[in-house]
């Protein structure tokens, strides 16, 4: 599997050593398709677009109420 460098756009290369892609032009690392667990499974996402929501309401609630008073 070769992933595209998030930075230049360069094809990464694998290295083992690293458990990563290294951008051989800006030598980003990419650890997304490794598994090594720094790549964020569905259910952390999720969980945190539902704090972000929850936020957002709870934002939108104090200005309801900053409006009313
Ligand atoms: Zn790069
Ligand atoms: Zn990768």
């Amino acid at each position: 599997m070769r992933c595209g460098c998030p930075q230049c756009g360069s094809f990464m290369i694998h290295s083992e050593r690293d458990h990563a892609c290294v951008c051989p032009e800006c030598l980003a690392r990419c650890y997304a398709c490794q598994g090594t667990g720094t790549a964020l499974t569905r259910e952390a996402v999720l969980g945190m677009k539902k704090m972000m929501e929850i936020k957002t309401t709870e934002e939108r609630m104090q200005d309801a109420r900053g409006r009313d008073e």
